[in-house]
């Protein structure tokens, strides 16, 4: 399939139900660049994810003024990952809902300001905002006639993800466990597992798919990316079995066409760090900062990239 472009926009997918979409496409560095939502009811609105840095939250912000004339009553975060948590205090004061494991991660992460140099403007009021109502399993809240389920499958993307699913217009804002056209990257997360969640996606009864990254899409998005995980994990257990280690493996992979991805090449070792944990009987086991920032010189250095048919 090939690779679109996309367009920065706020697209109504249902009835006052809206996807934030960052643009983006092949040679774009997609790197924190996330996708984003809002759900209208009769008297409050929800937003789902904050965005990474204060130019941007402001334009999501901005953008939904436009559309929506209800204050803010809760913010939802699918996981704890900067590019949709670092917006969160741009939201106070609000409820903000987050699987337990979420809220947890956000606290051991801190808030680090963002690096691109084009993010910087508004960096001195970030400040560390973390999810103030957490669950474990399911949460279902109603916003006029539009029942929202924040659903937990399973550590997949990151330990703690959660899906918002919307029953009565098919809708899924899926955070990070789905990626249409940019690479994924579950290094903090569980390599079958998230192939467990993608399967749950093919059998849920949804018909647009809000990803944490990429343009809109559907189920057909979702096998796609499937089919990314899938071929990693073979390729990566081939490797493993052959008795090399995980940056060797990285090097030697070539993903085809999944290349063509943004942040294709960079992500491979992270996911195949992932991958190796899960051979080696101990999938969820904490890849620290330091050890990942390590491992990606050392692959990148010896990485030859293949020239471009
Ligand atoms: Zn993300």
């Amino acid at each position: 399939m090939p690779v679109p472009s996309w367009e920065t926009e706020l697209k109504e997918v249902a009835p006052n139900v809206f996807a934030y979409i960052q643009g983006g496409g092949p040679g774009i560095d997609n790197a924190s660049v996330s996708n984003a939502g809002l759900i209208i009811g009769d008297d409050y609105s929800m937003v789902i994810d904050a965005l990474t840095a204060p130019v941007l939250t402001k334009a999501f912000i901005a953008a939904m003024k436009k559309v929506n004339p209800k204050p803010f009553r809760h913010l939802v975060n699918t996981h704890h990952h900067y590019d949709h948590t670092r917006g969160n205090c741009f939201f106070l004061p609000i409820e903000i809902v987050a699987h337990e494991k979420c809220r947890e991660a956000v606290i051991e992460a801190g808030m680090p300001y963002p690096t691109r140099p084009d993010w910087q403007e508004g960096v001195e009021g970030l400040k560390l905002t973390p999810p103030t109502t957490t669950f474990t399993d399911k949460m279902t809240y109603r916003y006029g006639d539009i029942e929202v389920q924040l659903l937990y499958q399973g550590p997949a993307h990151t330990q703690g993800d959660i899906l918002v699913y919307l029953p009565r217009y098919k809708v899924l804002f899926a955070g990070d466990v789905a990626f249409h056209y940019v690479a994924p990257h579950f290094w903090q997360g569980h390599g079958s597992g998230l192939l467990r969640v993608l399967d749950w996606i093919a059998d849920l009864d949804v018909e647009t798919i809000v990803p944490g990254h990429g343009p809109l899409g559907a189920k057909k998005e979702i096998a796609e990316m499937r089919e990314y995980v899938e071929a990693l994990r073979k390729e990566a257990k081939k490797r493993f079995d052959a008795g090399m280690n995980a940056v060797e493996a990285s090097v030697d992979i070539n993903m085809g066409r999944f290349d063509e991805w943004p942040n294709a090449t960079e992500r491979v070792i992270g996911n195949v760090m992932r991958f190796y944990l899960e051979f080696q009987g101990k999938p969820l086991a904490p890849i620290s900062q330091d050890e990942i920032r390590r491992a990606r010189e050392t692959y990148l250095g010896r990485k030859v990239l293949r020239p471009k048919p």
